[in-house]
């Protein structure tokens, strides 16, 4: 489990393939040439090999509590989603890699986190009809340049050969302040900030999405698009993330 995780073995693993936009093949390139992949770790700095596809080396690999159950499997009645898949708990190196992804600037991070979470859904062995990114506001994206949520999943789409909708959920306002609302609390304060682009969803009913976000903590995010996404007659969501909160598996903390 860990060694197809963290990638130990992940020399012989086959590339995904290339993407057939010429524009955006030059623009990878570009970004290699930038930010080569896969030189240095994504945790502590130190070079490593080449061959290693997903940017952790094998000393910070060991240090991250991997997972291999679904974290939110105890309180899922709770939440509108159905499954959780996350990598790993949100410790000490998932915080660096995800504050690095997000607030440090540097996106490129996504191109090595992306496909490790493709694996971890190809491991679980699910079948999807589309990931569907959990979106930002336009503001924020304008302010960031980008949406991590958004580039994980398009890496990870890469891998999984499914296609990524961006333009099925919108978030309409920013999420409010919720420190110490209660689980039921957070349902209403997250009312109207996630909702389905009624232009957009033609092929939801029936379908089963994988929800792609950079971390879970206390699930109040992914409730909110789910909740969305199932009133527009999704089937199952399932929700794809990097790492979740060790929270996830303490419910008495979330109150
Ligand atoms: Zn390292």
């Amino acid at each position: 489990m860990r060694a197809s995780v963290n990638g130990v073995d992940r020399g012989k693993q086959e590339r995904p393939p290339k993407s057939v936009k010429p524009g955006t093949r030059i623009a990878d390139r570009l970004l290699d040439l930038v930010f080569p992949q896969n030189i240095y770790c994504l945790c502590c700095g130190d070079t490593m090999e080449s061959s290693r596809v997903h940017g952790i080396c094998d000393k910070c690999a060991e240090k991250i509590n991997w997972l291999d159950h679904d974290p939110f499997r105890a309180s899922l009645e709770d939440f509108a989603f159905d499954h959780v898949l996350s990598c790993c708990v949100y410790g000490f190196y998932p915080r660096k890699i995800m504050h690095d992804l997000k607030l440090h600037g540097k996106p490129y991070i996504a191109r090595s986190i992306g496909p490790l979470m493709a694996e971890k859904a190809q491991m679980e062995g699910g079948v999807y009809t589309a990931l569907i990114p959990v979106p930002c506001t336009a503001a924020k994206k304008k302010k960031r340049g980008y949406n991590q949520a958004e580039l994980l999943a398009k890496y990870a789409a890469k891998q999984l050969g499914l296609p990524v909708r961006t333009d099925i959920l919108i978030k309409q306002k920013e999420t409010p302040s919720m420190r110490l609302s209660t689980g039921e609390e957070r349902r209403n304060l997250m009312q109207g900030v996630f909702a389905v682009d009624q232009n957009a969803c033609a092929g939801l009913p029936g379908a089963d999405i994988l929800l792609v976000d950079d971390v879970l903590t206390t699930g109040s995010t992914a409730d909110a698009c789910a909740l969305a996404l199932k009133a527009a007659g999704v089937r199952t969501v399932s929700v794809l993330c990097f790492a979740s909160s060790a929270r996830a598996f303490e419910p008495e903390l979330e109150h």
